[in-house]
């Protein structure tokens, strides 16, 4: 794993960056810890997406590369339908295909749920890392959307 945080933005090498890149930057703006991950693999085994979200409403939808079939992450689809979702492009090369990875924030105790939801991807054609969307999960028991990317 090698991410590269020399340039303007900061890429990496492989799919498995996007984890690190997470956990780094939450902890660079402060915000709660990352403490799970999960790397997005479509039933197929695709592991390149195109993205759909809006950051606002706080929502996000994954369409395979290579079997185009859709899903929302976690519990995006309850939201989709207040939202204006978006086709993220790449801020570097315009690119529209990703790795995708989902973070959570979770609490502790002997019944951890889910706070806070975020979506990072990796361009694939020019490795920069991002993250696209996140949002607040304020309901329990939500530790099941973890299962859900
Ligand atoms: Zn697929
Ligand atoms: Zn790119």
């Amino acid at each position: 794993m090698a991410i590269d945080k020399s340039g303007e933005w900061w890429t990496g090498s492989q799919a498995a960056d996007i984890e690190r890149f997470l956990i780094d930057l939450a902890a660079e703006e402060g915000t709660i810890p990352i403490r799970r991950y999960r790397a997005v693999a479509c039933d197929c085994g695709g592991d390149t997406f195109r993205l759909s979200g809006d950051d606002e409403e706080g929502c996000a939808r994954r369409t395979c590369v290579a079997c185009k079939s859709s899903r929302f992450i976690c519990d995006s689809g309850d939201y989709w339908s207040e939202a204006e979702p978006e086709d993220l492009a790449c801020h570097g090369c315009q690119g529209d295909v990703f790795n995708v990875g989902v973070g959570f924030s979770v609490s502790k105790g002997p019944a951890p749920d889910v706070q806070w939801v975020t979506v990072g991807q990796r361009c694939v054609k020019c490795g920069i890392l991002g993250s696209f969307v996140d949002w607040k999960i304020s309901y329990s028991p939500s530790i099941h959307l973890i299962d859900q990317v």
